[in-house]
C-alpha cells in the first residue's frame, strides 16, 4: 500500500511511497543477515574503501539529497545542504574505524588473553522525521563499520531522502541486502525491528512514549538498545553573561528547524537582574529572524512538517496573555507558526513537555542554585547552554546540570567527533564520536593456552 508525501510549505503532493509489510520486512532481514555474514569476514580495508565510495556517491548527490529534504521536510535549503554535507562527513569519519576496532591483550598467566569487537549481526534503525537524513548516518556508518547490516525505517512523513540513501550505497558497491531502506509503518515495520530474532540492536530516535515500548519489547530477547528521546533544555544566561551575545545567539537555538530538535533550548533561564536587557535584544533578534521559502538561500526557519503537527504545536499556545513576543511567518497554504516567546509559570505544560516547534518559554532565576535547580527539574535531561564569564561557574554549573551533552557561551549542535545522547527520559546509550562503533559490536575475550617447552 502506498502513501502521499506532502510539500509542507505549499501542501502540494511531492510523491508516494510504497509501504513494506511484514513479509516484505522478514525478507529484508532475511537478505540482511546472508550479506552481513560476508560483510564481516571481508578485510577491514575494503569494507573502509567502500564506506569511504558511499561517502563520494554522498557527495556527488549533495544537491540533490537536500532539494529532496527541503520538499519533503521544509528545512531551508541552506541548513539541509548542510545535513547532506555531514551525511557525508560522518561516512568518512567512520570509514576509518573498520582498519582501527582495536581489541586489547590482557597480561595473565599461563597463556594470552585478547579481546576482539565482534559485530552484533543486522542492526535496526528507526528514525524521526525531524532530521531525517543525518540521524540516519548517525546509526548506520558506524554500525556498517563495525561489521554489522543495517535495516533503516525512516518516519513515514519524511522518508524520501533515507530511500535515495539506499539507492547511492548501491551505486557505490555496498553488497546487496547490507544496507536497506524498509519504509512503512512503525507499528508494522519498527515493531518488527523489535520482535525478529535476527535483528540484534534497535536504534530508535523519536518520542519518549514509543521508546518506552521499544525499550519494553526488546527485553523480552534482551535485545540491545539506544534511545535518542527528546528533551526539554535549558539555556542558562546568567547575570555576568555577555548578554547582548547571549540574546542574539539564542533565536537559533530553538527555532533552528523550526524548533523541530531534540536539543532545542526551550527553557529559557536568565538571570533576573539581566531579564529585561535581555528580553529587548532577543525580541529584535527574533523579529530579525528571516521565515519563508524553504528554497530561498537567504530563509533561516522554514514550515513545520505537517499540517497535523501544526495543531500539536498550536495547542501549547493556549493563553495570549503568556506571549510576550513573536516573529512572523507567511499566512497561505502551508505548515506555518511564527517563533513564539512565552513568559508562563514554572508549572506551565510548556515548561514541562516537549513542544517540537517554535516555542519557547522563559523563565527568571534568582541566583545559581536557582538556575540548576529548574533546569534539572524535567525527566529529560539531552542538551542545554550556560552563559558566563566565569569560568569557575561554567565549570560548576555544566557539572550539575543533569544533561548529556552541553555547551558553554555557544549552542553547539551535534558535531559526529563527539559523543552525543541523553540522561534520564532523554534517552540511553551514546551515538557519536569515536567509540560509537564499539556500540554496534560485543566485546569477545579469549584466553589461549600456552603450555611451556
Ligand atoms: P514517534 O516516536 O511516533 O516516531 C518516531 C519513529 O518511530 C518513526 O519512524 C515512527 O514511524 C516510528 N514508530 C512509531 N510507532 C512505532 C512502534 N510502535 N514501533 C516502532 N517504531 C515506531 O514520534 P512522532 O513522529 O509521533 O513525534 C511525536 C513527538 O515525539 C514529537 O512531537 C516530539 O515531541 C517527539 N520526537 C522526538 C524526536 C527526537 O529527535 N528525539 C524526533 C521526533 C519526535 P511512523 O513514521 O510510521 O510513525
Amino acid at each position: 500500500m502506498a502513501y502521499t508525501v506532502i510539500n509542507p510549505a505549499d501542501e502540494t503532493v511531492v510523491t508516494t511511497v510504497q509501504r513494506l509489510d511484514i513479509e516484505e520486512v522478514d525478507a529484508a532481514i532475511f537478505g540482511a543477515t546472508v550479506a552481513q555474514k560476508e560483510w564481516a569476514r571481508r578485510a577491514p580495508l575494503d569494507r573502509a574503501t567502500l564506506l569511504r565510495r558511499f561517502a563520494e556517491a554522498v557527495d556527488r548527490d549533495l544537491e540533490n539529497l537536500a532539494q529532496l529534504e527541503t520538499r519533503n521536510s521544509g528545512h531551508p535549503i541552506t541548513q539541509a545542504r548542510g545535513e547532506a554535507a555531514s551525511v557525508r562527513d560522518v561516512l568518512e569519519y567512520y570509514s576509518g574505524a573498520p582498519e582501527r576496532l582495536i581489541g586489547q591483550q590482557i597480561p595473565v598467566s599461563g597463556g594470552m588473553n585478547v579481546t576482539f569487537h565482534e559485530p552484533m549481526g543486522v542492526i535496526g534503525i528507526i528514525t524521526p522525521w525531524n532530521f531525517p537524513m543525518s540521524i540516519a548516518a548517525w546509526g548506520f556508518a558506524p554500525a556498517l563499520a563495525a561489521g554489522n547490516a543495517v535495516l533503516l525505517k525512516p518516519a513515514e512523513w519524511t522518508s524520501l531522502t533515507s530511500i535515495r540513501l539506499g539507492e547511492l550505497a548501491l551505486e557505490a558497491g555496498l553488497p546487496e541486502g547490507l544496507f536497506q531502506v524498509t519504509p512503512g509503518q512503525g507499528p508494522v515495520v519498527g515493531e518488527r525491528f523489535v520482535t525478529h530474532p535476527d535483528v540484534r540492536k534497535v536504534v530508535f530516535t523519536g518520542s519518549t512514549e514509543v521508546g518506552k515500548r521499544i525499550m519494553a519489547g526488546a527485553s523480552e530477547q534482551v535485545k540491545r538498545v539506544t534511545l535518542e528521546l527528546g528533551g526539554k533544555s535549558a539555556n542558562i544566561i546568567f547575570g555576568d553573561a555577555d548578554v547582548e551575545a547571549a540574546a542574539l545567539a539564542a533565536p537559533s537555538s530553538v527555532f533552528d528547524n523550526a524548533g523541530q530538535d531534540c536539543c532545542a533550548r526551550s527553557r529559557l533561564l536568565v538571570q533576573r537582574g539581566v531579564f529585561d536587557r535581555f528580553m529587548n535584544v532577543f525580541e529584535g533578534a527574533v523579529q530579525d529572524l528571516r521565515v519563508g521559502d524553504p528554497l530561498d538561500p537567504d530563509t533561516e526557519m522554514g514550515p513545520l512538517v505537517t499540517l497535523s503537527h501544526r495543531d500539536h504545536v498550536t495547542s501549547f499556545v493556549d493563553d495570549d496573555s503568556l506571549v510576550a513576543f513573536r516573529g512572523s511567518c507567511p499566512s497561505g497554504p502551508g505548515a506555518w507558526f511564527p517563533p513564539t516567546v512565552m513568559t508562563p509559570s514554572r508549572d506551565h505544560r510548556v515548561v514541562e513537555e516537549e513542544v517540537f516547534g517554535p516555542v519557547v518559554a522563559v523563565l527568571p532565576f534568582d541566583d545559581e542554585a536557582d538556575a540548576i535547580k529548574i533546569a534539572n527539574d524535567s525527566k529529560y535531561g539531552l542538551s542545554g547552554s550556560i552563559w558566563t564569564q566565569d569560568l569557575s561557574r561554567a565549570i560548576r554549573v555544566s557539572r550539575a546540570v543533569e544533561s548529556g551533552t552541553l555547551s558553554v557561551n555557544s549552542h553547539s549542535s551535534v558535531r559526529y567527533s563527539a559523543p552525543f545522547g541523553g540522561m534520564k527520559q532523554s534517552g540511553i546509550g551514546r551515538e557519536l564520536g569515536p567509540d560509537a562503533p564499539l556500540q554496534f559490536s560485543e566485546t569477545k575475550s579469549v584466553f589461549y593456552a600456552a603450555s611451556e617447552n
